[in-house]
């Protein structure tokens, strides 16, 4: 009945196997998930075979950061086909940039005097929560992170004090695509382009309501992500009328990551999960229903 077609799971920032995912969904009554792991496809096989043992639509997909215009932009393919040749080029060069640049922070970290755990290091998508919690997880930082915090941080406390930009241990992303051969990309692999979280409010996505029509005039791409649980409800009507306006699909993603707390699995309008009905015509382009 319900539907998120935005998720994390291990194989980027998110905290759940697409097993565990798939089961999640299950429980709580959804009929399609996608997989958007950031820039890069690894454990699809795991989320298909776990969909179709669990009875649960999967949907294949990555979310893709790009830049445009001096903003991130994120994209998130849905529906591609997760062997295409110019799909695992690209994640394999996002995998080889995240892992360089984490491995600076991590330098950063310790020449600022943090131990590091060094498991929390070696895995194949090196991301910046890992970063953080090969600090937090060091039994040696342990008085020094309750005397900066008051008490063991969570990684995004972490990261907003040492790892977010302008911070002392950040280190730029270098590796961007481009936002049209991002769309191109993913139209090659079958798949469909879709703005997400549109509205974002934080510093880097913050765009003002003419850059997000500039990005839509500008570049082809097939949907937008209506429903986010960041939004308000008139910021959704507006997302809803913008999509309609310019016949763009309407899309739903909970941008989940496995914090059920915080950020639970599938977008919600005006308290309530949305349901398929409100993503008919995406569904139908994706030949689900
Ligand atoms: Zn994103
Ligand atoms: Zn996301």
């Amino acid at each position: 009945m319900y539907v998120d077609f935005h998720t994390h799971t291990l194989a980027s920032d998110g905290q759940l196997t697409p097993t565990e995912l798939i089961k999640k969904a299950k429980q709580l009554g959804f009929s399609f998930i996608a997989k958007t792991d950031h820039d890069n496809v690894n454990l699809m096989s795991e989320f298909l075979a776990a969909g179709k043992k669990f009875g649960v639509n999967t949907i294949t997909g990555m979310e893709i950061s790009s830049r445009y215009q001096g903003k991130s932009l994120h994209i998130v393919a849905l529906g591609i086909d997760y062997k295409n040749k110019k799909i695992n080029d690209y994640a394999q060069k996002c995998i080889a940039a995240r892992k360089v640049r984490g491995l600076k922070m991590a330098a950063k970290l310790a020449r600022a005097g943090w131990q590091l755990k060094k498991s929390e290091l070696d895995r194949v998508l090196l991301a910046r929560p890992h970063v953080a919690l090969a600090v937090i997880n060091h039994p040696q930082n342990k008085k020094r992170l309750l005397q900066e915090f008051g008490a063991i941080p969570d990684f995004s406390t972490f990261i907003r004090k040492y790892l977010a930009k302008d911070c002392s241990c950040y280190v730029p992303k270098k590796y961007y695509i481009k936002p049209l051969p991002a769309i191109r990309m993913i139209h090659a692999s079958g798949g469909l382009a879709i703005i997400a979280h549109p509205l974002c409010q934080t510093k880097e996505f913050r765009y003002s309501r003419p850059h997000l029509l500039k990005i839509i005039k500008n570049l082809p791409f097939d949907g937008l992500e209506v429903y986010n649980n960041g939004n308000a409800p008139l910021d959704t009507l507006y997302l809803r009328n913008l999509a309609i306006k310019h016949r763009l699909l309407i899309s739903a993603g909970s941008d989940y990551h496995g914090y059920d707390k915080i950020y639970p699995l599938g977008p919600r309008y005006r308290g309530r999960r949305v349901k398929a009905s409100a993503c008919q015509k995406l569904l139908a382009k994706l030949q689900l229903i």
